[in-house]
């Protein structure tokens, strides 16, 4: 009778599974394959635990990657939003958005409106964290950045390509539109974005003004209304109408220090501020 050989080979199990691509099994097999020979498992046993693991390496790898190429500004969490200081944004109807499925399988938008200080930034970047959390990818801008960088690519006749590059991102955030500068106005790289975007890709967009300021966006009139036409087509619109959170904090701690607030003048509550 012959006995089959129970040494094997790891070396070229390495290899293999370096050559299918799984490197959790890969780190994990031989300590696994030790204890399931020592606890008698079945063998189906011991393949499932090791493809679970990939599997579960494999969603946390993709959530990192999908966290860093978001560019998402640090510490901006739903958690940490107070929703109660902008009483017209209704909490549940953030948290649906969070979910992203209803609005972002069809390409939708939200409009963030709101006077500096509101919480435009912390409230989008916060929605994109989630959106990265429930699967999607996100990309946030500011505005400028981006618009700048499409002027190179437009420079370099690779607009085209460079927005398509953008498609991958099923939420593109692009904070303060109204910072946009006549020059970068003048090239309509944003309008090319938009018109690409519409009804395939979501948009997040935050300003100070809704709609007054626009015109200075864009090189024309036709072409601000077209752009607005197609971002509300399908769309939430959030309005902050509130004083600056900033400021308000500053208020708040020289009242904690006992100082009434009608006392405090700006340029004492902007030294708080620092
Ligand atoms: P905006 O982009 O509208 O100018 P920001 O989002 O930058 O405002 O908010 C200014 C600062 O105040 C940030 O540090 C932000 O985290 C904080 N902030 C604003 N609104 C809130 C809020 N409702 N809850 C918690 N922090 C807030
Ligand atoms: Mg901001």
């Amino acid at each position: 009778m012959t006995t089959t050989n129970p040494v094997v080979d790891a070396a070229r199990v390495e290899l293999l599974l370096n050559e299918l691509r799984l490197p959790s099994i890969r780190l994990m097999w031989a300590k696994l394959a030790e204890q399931s020979d020592k606890e008698g498992w079945p063998a189906g046993r011991f393949l499932a635990v090791l493809a679970e693991h990939e599997i579960a390496d494999r969603g946390r790898r993709r959530f990192e990657r999908h966290l860093i190429e978001a560019r998402l500004p640090a510490g901006k969490t739903l958690a940490s939003f107070e929703f109660e200081a902008v009483p017209m944004v209704s909490k549940a109807q953030v948290m649906a958005l969070a979910a992203g499925d209803a609005w972002l399988n069809k390409g939708a938008n939200i409009l963030l409106f709101g006077p500096p200080g509101g919480g435009k930034t912390h409230l989008s970047a916060a929605l994109g964290l989630a959106l990265v959390e429930n699967g999607w990818r996100v990309l946030f801008a500011r505005t400028t950045d981006l618009v700048q960088q499409l002027q190179v690519a437009r420079r370099e006749l690779a607009l085209e390509s460079a927005i398509a590059r953008l498609n991958r991102y099923d939420l593109l955030i692009l904070d303060d539109i109204s910072y946009v500068t006549k020059d970068q106005a003048e090239t309509s790289v944003l309008f090319e974005l938009i018109a690409a975007r519409y009804e395939r890709r979501s948009m997040l967009i935050t300003a100070n003004q809704p709609f007054g300021e626009w015109g200075k966006i864009f090189p024309e009139k036709a072409m601000t209304l077209a752009a607005i036409d197609r971002l509300v087509h399908h769309s939430t619109i959030l309005e902050m109408n509130v004083e600056s959170y900033r400021r308000r904090e500053a208020l708040d701690r020289k009242r904690g220090r006992g100082r009434p607030a009608v006392h405090a003048t700006i340029s004492q509550i902007e030294n708080a501020e620092n």
